[in-house]
């Protein structure tokens, strides 16, 4: 990884679960242990649901938990500058389309449609059209997304975790109908500005990799490393989420838990120190060794048992 920087990128729509915090707990442990910078991206592009205070209460938790970074977080937000550059470069290689398919038309098109494409993949229908079919479709006055050209390309990234993931990359929205960037394009564009080398973060993600190098490769921007860690489950097999029970940082403070306590369990539930052990922060980052972590699966939280089961209380 050399001196390029890891980061976590939290979306401030909700208070970090347990989780979340044990995903950003590897990314940070893995910069550390590599002397790398760790950097903290605010992933606000959603702007009716981020908000301010969880923002706030998302770095409170991190930092309760012993988790530093390196300068100001940077949020998206303010970043708009950056992904309509990327995409004017996109447009100057006639990479990006216009589209106006409704969810239920890519549907009922993907479903039509008779080849490799993976399920949910855009079939392609606004890519065809010539100038005359677009000028039609604006009529409609439906405001369009903009697609970028990836023509099903066959693309893998090599996960140190996962290993090789491939992906059949479609034409995915670089930006919404309603003018917002999307996600995988302010993920690349960021992640190249901010010379990040690796990517740690939630395996719930590992899907998206194949596109977002596809795009990085695109934009000219250097190749990342993968680490998609394994999730924390809800007992009904879903990602974990408030119906679980006490699943965040001041769930565990109110049940009598520090956040010293709620570290040494994310560790141990991952293999990274013994049950009930609770070492500081520069211990585990001391010890933190990735490849424990390789075929390690999901863990399953059970809510009556001390945080992830841990055994040593
Ligand atoms: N903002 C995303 C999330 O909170 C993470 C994006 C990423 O790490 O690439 O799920």
């Amino acid at each position: 990884m050399a001196s390029r920087s890891g980061r976590f990128a939290p979306s401030p729509t909700g208070p970090l679960h347990l989780g979340n915090l044990r995903t950003a707990l590897v990314a940070w442990l893995r910069a550390r242990h590599e002397s790398a910078p760790f950097l903290l991206r605010i992933e606000d592009l959603d702007r009716g649901r981020s908000r301010a205070e969880h923002e706030a209460g998302q770095l409170a938790d991190l930092r309760a938990i012993g988790i530093d970074w390196d300068g100001e977080p940077v949020r998206q937000s303010t970043r708009d500058e950056a992904y309509a550059a990327a995409l004017a470069s996109l447009a100057a290689e006639d990479l990006i389309y216009p589209c106006w398919c409704t969810r239920a038309e890519i549907r009922d098109a993907a479903s039509a449609a008779h080849g490799d494409a993976p399920e949910g993949a855009y079939p392609g229908t606004c890519a065809q059209l010539d100038a005359d079919g677009r000028a039609r479709k604006a009529r409609s006055g439906r405001p369009a997304a903009l697609r970028v050209r990836a023509e099903q390309a066959a693309v893998t990234v090599d996960d140190l975790l996962l290993g090789p993931i491939n992906g059949i990359v479609d034409d995915f929205v670089v930006r919404r109908g309603d003018g917002t960037f999307a996600y995988n394009l302010a993920v690349v564009v960021d992640d190249g500005w901010q010379r990040i080398g690796e990517v740690v973060r939630g395996d719930d993600l590992a899907s998206s990799a194949p596109r977002q190098a596809w795009l990085a490769d695109r934009l000219g921007l250097a190749p990342v490393g993968y680490v998609h860690v394994p999730l924390v489950l809800g007992p009904d097999g879903r990602r974990l989420a408030k119906r679980d029970g006490a699943v965040t940082l001041a769930d565990r403070r109110a049940l009598g838990e520090t956040p010293d306590e709620v570290r040494g369990a994310l560790a141990a539930s991952l293999g990274l120190c013994a049950p009930g052990e609770r070492p500081s922060p520069s211990e585990l980052v001391a010890r933190f060794a990735i490849e424990r972590l390789i075929g390690r699966g999901a863990t399953v939280w059970d809510p009556d048992a001390v945080p992830l089961g841990d055994a040593g209380r």
